[in-house]
């Protein structure tokens, strides 16, 4: 039911697409077409598919994280104006959502909502090599629908980035085949999709209480299970979560290794260097 309803608003979408942008090709023939987004994740991914095709925007400025994310009026403006706006969705940026509710310029897209098999309330697709791909190839087909001129470098493009995934994900599935310790420790649960691809499980550290610190009761029980479990790594990105899992890490005699959740810029390395990254770091722990 949900899954129609989903490709129904996406079919939807790209048809009025179609019909909103094709007046608007850019006549001077070197024009890019201009796509604002909500996350450093497609903010990658769109670039990486638009090439010198597009221009795209970050609304997210350095720094900051898109759960909580408060748009200026100034976001606002651009986001309502802006030919596509691309957002998350599945609760990421809901913000973007009540924006892209009122937007009457251009089209908007949740894109992480039209990719096939979403884990229940967790919006953190791109995080994983299968789910990157399926996000990838939303992106392409929205910008081909948007700027169908450009659709050969699209598919090219989306297909360089996805043999780049598949690689990835080929070569990971082996290692982690082999790994016995199953189960990895994270302060941002955001690899539900990552641990789905290789058959691993995920625990958190914020997963085990819904706001601000744990109480001493929860740290203790999770302390509990990395011992019981041979946890000798706890994975943190920089942000509100690593005071608790350092404190983890103390207590049960683990080290704190940063993941990327590639919701902002970090290190300047693209997106395909910060997955590759997080699956090594993941599988040296594991191993
Ligand atoms: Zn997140």
């Amino acid at each position: 039911m949900r899954k129609t309803a989903i490709i129904l608003t996406i079919l939807l979408t790209l048809s009025v697409l179609l019909t909103s942008c094709a007046p608007s090709e850019p006549s001077g023939g070197d024009e890019s077409y201009r796509v604002i987004v909500t996350t450093d994740a497609l903010y990658e991914l769109v670039g990486a598919i638009g090439g010198g095709h597009v221009t795209v925007t970050n609304l997210l400025p350095t720094g900051a994280e898109p759960h909580d994310f408060e748009p200026k009026p100034r976001d606002v403006a651009d986001a309502l104006a802006a030919e596509l706006f691309i957002y998350n969705g599945l609760g990421l940026d809901a913000w973007a959502a009540q924006l892209a509710a009122t937007k009457t310029e251009g089209m908007s897209l949740a894109a992480a909502e039209a990719v096939p098999n979403v884990i229940d309330g967790d919006p953190h697709v791109w995080l994983s090599p299968t789910g990157a791909t399926e996000l990838a190839r939303i992106l392409r087909d929205a910008l081909t629908v948007a700027d169908p001129a450009n659709a050969e470098a699209y598919a090219e493009n989306c297909d360089l980035l996805t043999d780049k995934l598949a690689v990835l994900r080929d070569d990971y599935a082996e290692k982690f085949a082999q790994v016995k310790q199953r189960t990895f420790v994270t302060g941002h649960e955001a690899f539900a999709y990552l641990a789905r691809d290789f058959d691993l499980t995920q625990r958190s550290v914020e997963g085990l209480y819904a706001e601000g610190e744990p109480t001493a009761k929860q740290l203790a029980e999770l302390v509990d299970f990395c011992r019981d479990n041979g946890v000798t790594t706890i994975f943190a990105e920089s942000g509100a979560t690593q005071a608790v899992a350092d404190t983890l890490a103390r207590e049960c005699g683990a080290t704190v290794v940063t993941l990327y959740t590639i919701e902002f810029a970090q290190d300047s390395l693209t997106f395909t260097e910060r997955m590759e990254t997080n699956l090594s770091r993941l599988y040296e722990a594991l191993r």
